[in-house]
């Protein structure tokens, strides 16, 4: 694999470290540090993107083990004059954490809470702890770190602070400078520094404030008459500290703080090596009013008003997210209980404290406060928890709908977050609004209109006009932002796509202030150089990740024949109606391939670890290689011919895609519908095109077509699990782990023993449905049919009882199989061969209306997935219209009153574990449904993520300590906590893992609703 020069993608004139350089630094922090040195090109091409729309080379990476680690590396790369680059989760959008400098990656092991005082409501913490993770530790005691950023659960506290970010709650609590009370940090020439009050400040911590106290004095007119007089400024540097300008004053009692200089310098200044963060109490209770407005513009006039009333928030929801949320029919009751009937806009009005009762006054003040503003009866209230939080989860499901526009325009972020003052706000938003249309684009709002932060992105296509229409709107917005004596940068820091509004703003001479910081502080210019001091053109083309043709380095996309079908994404949108264009009809020579991988925007998300499934990789390893957005640039990049030729069959790509254990998580999860599973599947196709499959891929692909011959020899096919040293040798022969017992083969399988279960013909199956009898298709899978018949004839008894009649498909020679194992080892012929014969036999059922029930999650759900893209035509869609999982059977039938049991109460509790495509295709809440059937019974879902096995994954010697991480994460240690409860998997992997990890077992929903049937029915 080609490395690319660390010049690649940087501005002209940019002094570069030569090769020798690069090579001298990667040894020396291999022999001097104890992190992880990582200089790969697809490394350096993972660390190269934030998410912004810009893309820079970095030199090399470095994942530091310890402090100690990162004031070495500093040393180094100042003794060979590279440039570093501090990094948390990479999540800003202006591009400030992109360059071309070592990066310095702490989010992975510099994550400790060093400190909490509980008395004195303080934290101190290392710069790569996570938000979220944060406040779960300051939880027990009441307290919370406030500052909260829609990104909390990946944005790091260190890449909060370089930011100045901001919350929803900025009003009542301010921004990150407003809350940090001290720092260490390193200067570049390696002397750790600890700022905090001037007043007790000494040495070189000193020196610091009098130059900056100096500068202030110096400039005090400029500073008075030119800085923004808004909460919401962020750009350049606090040079104010000395002299306030800010709403809200950075500290109560009028002291100046040095670090709060650091707080948005965009490690220009200095590396964090501790933060101290003033903590908040842990508001107990809070209501919530939603205002409803028949104009925009009203809403926007509202705002001044409404802050007035102390809320601790005011978040603005307009018309284009009402109704995507409103065509989810998910969301759809919930947005439902906030409006009054189809309003323009909506204002999400919180009030927070200490009780309840105190606050509900505070709603009946906005109430009466919205009708001395002529809109009587505009108020819903909404005083309890539950809805509330629906609420706020609505809201944030608009963004992610609307972020995943197909298409090469995408929206695009670089005047999301100008702050006016609120009396403006109204006119700021209507000029804004024509400026857009002006250049055929439109613009969603939302987000924080408590402060006159407005999220708006207009949809723009970088690879064509997109970098000289954002000049254009960016010039009419800055007018705009000038004539309201707003701030340009409000939330989202400088980086490359602010830098040059910063002197726009500020003036030369405060601008040349805060080069005079820059250079008192980092006289070498070696901390993230290029950013605040001597910023680059934000439209730049070398600098954007989707440049132009004409510029330096096009983005190009590689020709490609993929074996899937991706033309859904090949399609372009109308930046204004975002109506698409007819699938296969947008360009892409990869046949939509490389258009499905762009749609990851870089945001983070994956990073994670609350609930959802996404990303278990990325949960056990924390690396950027093993997670979602680590892969879809690494397939970027690939796809793009920037990691050299043929990349898509390399060895690189092949362990970045390797612990992607398929689980579809990202598929839901992901904002933007990154869906890596599938992308995986097309991933190995190609690779294994290029080397061939192994045995033991062989040996699990066709593992359905040689099932039936093996179950008539189990002792023989049992062999590895009895006799000793068989799993060693298939550990040194196939590569499977000797750890693991394989599923045993019995020879009574479902196919052996269904006859005596009573299913009906295809012929009569057909006309009882035809007469208005209850009748479904029972598809059983390799699995079920063959390891645990057991669960398929449960099932089928399960379903007679209920009264319906059954029908199995099948061929001759053997079962049917949906293609499951072949796609996992990226055989996608032999798949698509399986699943057509599949899909041509449960057709006219489907067509006849009669459900398709399925009992092994992947497999059934293969046919609602992946069927679709293997070019089987219609018939595939119609079978996967009628393709259902038992439980999600079961429940639509409960639902329409057709299905009734009687059943015996379960005698202990139940714990559910949903497999990883029951939650992607949302089929864990029929589950929950079905076991309420069963009296008294409250089942509890676990809250995990995947369960480590993922088909044959843990099975895998190369796979195994992996596969334990993930099922030891949460799955395991619930089930252990509950020795008697009764667990219930739907996946056959998840109960193996169970059985493995837990010596527990688990059974399949139908299992536990067969025995617990009343009447049992005659086995079969
Ligand atoms: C969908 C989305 C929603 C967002 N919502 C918000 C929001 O509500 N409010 C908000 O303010 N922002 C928001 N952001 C922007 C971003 O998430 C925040 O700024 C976040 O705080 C950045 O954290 P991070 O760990 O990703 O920082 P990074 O992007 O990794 O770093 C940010 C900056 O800090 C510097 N830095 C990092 N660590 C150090 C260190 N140890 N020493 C010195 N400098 C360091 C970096 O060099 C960089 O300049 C959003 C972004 C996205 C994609
Ligand atoms: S994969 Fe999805 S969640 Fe992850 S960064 Fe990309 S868009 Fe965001
Ligand atoms: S399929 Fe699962 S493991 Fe793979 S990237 Fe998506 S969430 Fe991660």
């Amino acid at each position: 694999m080609q490395i690319e020069p660390a010049s690649a993608l940087l501005p002209a004139g940019t002094v570069l470290p030569p090769n020798e350089t690069c090579e001298a630094l990667a040894r020396r922090l291999r022999a001097e540090t104890e992190g992880e040195v990582l200089f790969d090109a697809g490394s350096r091409g993972r660390y190269a993107t934030d998410a912004s729309i810009y893309q820079i080379m970095p030199v090399g990476v470095l994942v530091p083990r310890t402090a100690r680690d990162v004031a070495l590396a500093i040393d180094i790369a100042r003794d060979l004059k590279v440039p570093v680059l501090a990094r948390g989760g990479g999540t800003s959008q202006c591009g400030q954490t992109t360059g071309a400098a070592l990066v310095i990656d702490n989010s992975k092991h510099l994550r400790r809470v060093l400190d909490v005082d509980v008395q004195a409501r303080t934290a101190t913490v290392e710069p790569g702890l996570v938000l979220d993770h944060l406040n779960a530790q300051l939880k027990p005691h009441g307290l919370w770190y406030p500052v909260d950023v829609s990104t909390s659960a990946q944005a790091t506290l260190g890449g909060m602070a370089g930011n100045n970010s901001c919350g929803s709650r900025s009003i009542a609590y301010g921004n990150m400078v407003h809350n940090v009370l001290g720092a260490q940090a390193w200067l570049s020439d390696g002397e750790l520094v600890t700022f905090g009050p001037v007043a007790g400040l000494g040495g070189r911590a000193a020196a610091i404030a009098d130059h900056v106290r100096r500068l202030a004095a110096q400039h005090s007119a400029e500073i008075a008459a030119r800085w923004p007089k808004v909460m919401r400024r962020v750009a350049g540097y606090n040079l104010d500290i000395f002299y306030n300008q800010s709403e809200k004053p950075y500290t109560t009692d009028g002291s100046v703080n040095l670090a709060h200089l650091l707080v948005g310098s965009e490690g220009t200044l200095a590396i964090t090596r501790s933060l101290t963060l003033q903590l908040a109490e842990l508001p107990r209770a809070k209501v919530l009013g939603i205002v409803n407005f028949t104009s925009f513009h009203a809403a926007m006039d509202a705002a001044q008003h409404i802050v007035k009333l102390g809320p601790t928030a005011v978040e603005l929801v307009d018309r284009t997210m009402i109704e995507l949320a409103l065509s989810n029919p998910a969301f759809r009751p919930t947005v439902e209980t906030a409006l009054i009937g189809r309003p323009a806009a909506i204002l999400l009005v919180e009030f927070a404290g200490a009780e309840k009762a105190t606050l509900l006054p505070q709603l009946r003040q906005l109430v009466e406060l919205m009708g001395d503003l002529g809109l009587p009866g505009s108020v819903v209230q909404m005083p309890d928890d539950a809805p509330q939080k629906n609420l706020w989860d609505v809201r944030k499901a608009g963004l992610n709908i609307m972020m995943s526009l197909k298409g090469d325009g995408k929206p695009v972020s670089f005047i999301e977050d100008c702050a006016v003052p609120l009396e403006h706000l109204a006119e700021y938003t209507d000029g804004l609004t024509e400026v857009f249309a002006k250049y055929g684009s439109r613009g969603t709002w939302y987000a924080h209109a408590s402060v006159g932060t407005l999220h708006v992105r207009p949809i723009l296509d970088m690879r064509t006009d997109g970098g000289a229409k954002m000049r254009a709107i960016a010039e009419e917005a800055s007018a705009l932002v000038r004539k309201y004596k707003g701030a340009f940068s409000g939330e989202h820091g400088d980086g490359l796509c602010r830098g040059e509004w910063i002197e726009w703003q500020f003036g030369p001479a405060i601008n040349a202030a805060f080069r005079s910081i820059k250079q008192h502080l980092d006289p070498l210019n070696l901390l993230n150089p290029g950013k605040i001091i001597d910023p680059p053109k934000m439209d730049d083309a070398a600098l954007l990740r989707f440049a132009p043709p004409a510029s330096p380095r096009p983005y190009q996309r590689i020709e490609l024949k993929p074996v899937l079908d991706w033309s859904a994404w090949n399609v372009q949108a109308d930046p204004v109606t975002e109506v698409t264009t007819p699938p296969g009809t947008g360009g892409d020579s990869t046949g939509g391939f490389a258009k499905a991988v762009e749609m990851c925007n870089n945001n983070g998300h994956c990073r994670k670890f609350d609930a959802g499934t996404m990303c278990p990789s990325y949960r056990v390893t924390r690396d950027e290689q093993h997670l979602t957005r680590g892969r879809a640039n690494t397939l970027r990049l690939a796809l793009s011919g920037q990691l050299g030729p043929d990349a898509l069959a390399s060895e690189e790509l092949h362990a970045t895609m390797d612990l992607c254990v398929g689980c579809k998580g990202c598929k839901r999860d992901c904002p933007t519908g990154v869906d890596m599973a599938k992308m995986k599947i097309e991933f190995l196709a190609h690779y294994k095109n290029k080397h061939g499959h192994t045995l033991k891929d062989r040996l699990v692909a066709h593992l359905p077509d040689y099932a039936h011959a093996a179950s008539r020899l189990p002792w023989l096919a049992n062999l590895h699990n009895r006799v000793p040293g068989a799993a060693w040798l298939g550990e040194k022969l196939l590569g499977l782990s000797r750890h693991r017992s394989l599923p045993y083969w019995r020879s009574k399988t479902f196919w052996r023993t269904r006859n005596a279960s009573g299913f009906a013909s295809r012929d009569a199956l057909l006309a009882a449905a035809q007469a208005g009898q209850k009748t479904a298709v029972l598809f059983v899978d390799t699995f079920n049919g063959i390891f645990e018949s057991e669960n398929a004839l449960a099932a089928a008894r399960v379903l007679q009882a209920a009264g319906y009649l059954l029908h199995t498909v099948e061929k001759a020679g053997g079962h049917h199989c949906c293609g499951r194992t072949y796609l996992a080892t990226g055989m996608v012929d032999e798949a698509r061969a399986k699943a057509a014969a599949l899909v041509a036999a449960l057709a006219p059922f489907a067509q006849a209306g009669i459900a398709i029930v399925g009992l092994e999650p992947s497999c059934l759900l293969t046919l609602r997935d992946e069927a679709l893209v293997m070019g089987l035509g219609e018939q595939a869609v119609t079978v996967s219209q009628q393709a259902l999982l038992f439980e999600e059977f079961i429940a639509r039938e409960a639902r329409a009153g057709r299905f009734a049991l009687a059943l015996q109460p379960a005698g202990a509790p139940i714990l559910l574990h949903g497999h990883c495509h029951q939650k992607a295709f949302g089929a864990v809440t029929p589950i929950l449904d079905v076991l309420r059937l069963i009296p008294g019974a409250q089942p509890e879902l676990i809250e995990s993520s995947c369960c480590g096995m993922a088909g044959s994954f843990g099975y895998e010697a190369a796979h195994h300590a992996v596969s334990m991480q993930m099922a030891e994460a949460s799955l395991l240690p619930a089930v252990r906590r509950q020795p008697d409860a009764i667990v219930v998997a739907d996946g056959t992997s998840c109960r193996h893992q169970i059985a493995d990890g837990a010596e527990r077992e688990a059974v399949h929903v139908a299992v536990l609703l067969d025995r617990l049937l009343a009447t049992p029915s005659a086995p079969a």
